[in-house]
């Protein structure tokens, strides 16, 4: 397994890769390698002859300096699953090596990036665009697989793609998840035992979600049901819960065939995130 790190050492590998007649997958991750991620890493090797994971804790995407500072990044750990699970490159750049003291050009996403997480974390997105346009760039992969866990950056990815001829193909995996439900997320790492108990809430909420959308209910219904679920826990904090429509991800005031339903609650400084079909 090739270590790159460096835009530059990335840009040779891929090369190489491609003029040995080789398609490459890309699976990007901000590491504490979980399943989920290694689902990704499967999904890309099924689709492509060269895998390329790149672990790299992007500081333009996140809001909060202290969950920066607190994010998991157990390197020696991830490269072990990585070579175990067959992956050919881990690109892991340094911090200096991605922005420079003289960087100062951003890629700005469209309306896709005000609603839900974007509503919430302002800027995130743009560092997420800005990104994985430099991961693709330095890494030119034929195909690049996200989780539909973070659904609005793979809507946002496949726009920044179609929009800046990008020529990636962008597969959506679904979201794998503990046996209880939780979906798989390097922050349940940060969990206490408490918290990880209370947090089968999150899918919790978003299976009252759809069995009120089943019912009949209207979005406001079908968004208390989950609310309801939430409140019922006392280490949770609900923050917000959506019907909406996944071209759009615009809120919905009628319910559907085909929407989804995204909720984020917080355990202590932990942040969740879920979402799921309604139907
Ligand atoms: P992260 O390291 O959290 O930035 O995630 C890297 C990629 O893995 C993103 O495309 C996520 O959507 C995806 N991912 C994270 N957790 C899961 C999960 N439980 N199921 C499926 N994909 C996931």
């Amino acid at each position: 397994m090739k270590l790159l790190t460096t835009p530059a050492e990335a840009l040779e590998w891929s090369r190489r890769q491609h003029r040995e007649g080789r398609t490459i997958g890309l699976v990007p991750t901000m590491g504490a390698l979980h399943h989920g991620h290694l689902a990704l890493v499967d999904d890309a090797a099924e689709r492509t002859d060269s895998v390329c994971v790149s672990i790299f804790v992007n500081p333009l995407q996140f809001n909060e300096g202290a969950d920066f500072d607190s994010y998991p990044r157990p390197i020696d750990e991830d490269l072990a699953a990585c070579e175990k699970a067959g992956v050919d490159a881990v690109y892991a750049p340094t911090g200096r090596a991605m922005y420079s003291s003289a960087f100062e050009t951003r890629v700005v996403p469209g309306t896709l990036a005000e609603q839900m997480e974007g509503a919430m974390r302002p800027g995130h997105f743009e560092g997420v665009t800005t990104v994985v346009t430099k991961l693709f760039t330095a890494l030119r992969p034929d195909v690049a697989v996200f989780g539909q866990k973070d659904f609005q950056q793979l809507v946002i990815v496949r726009r920044l793609v179609a929009d800046l001829d990008l020529g990636v193909e962008i597969i959506g995996h679904p979201i794998e998840r503990d046996p209880d439900g939780l979906a798989m997320s390097s922050r349940n790492l940060r969990l206490t035992p408490e918290q990880r108990a209370a947090a089968v809430c999150v899918p919790r909420s978003l299976d009252a979600a759809t069995a009120a959308a089943r019912a009949g209910g209207t979005p406001d219904q079908v968004v208390q049901a989950a609310v309801d679920v939430v409140a019922a826990e006392p280490l949770a904090r609900h923050e917000y819960t959506t019907v909406f429509d996944p071209r759009t991800l615009r809120e919905v005031d009628q319910v559907t065939d085909g929407l989804r339903v995204a909720t984020a609650v917080w355990f202590g400084d932990i942040r969740l995130i879920d979402n799921r079909d309604l139907t």
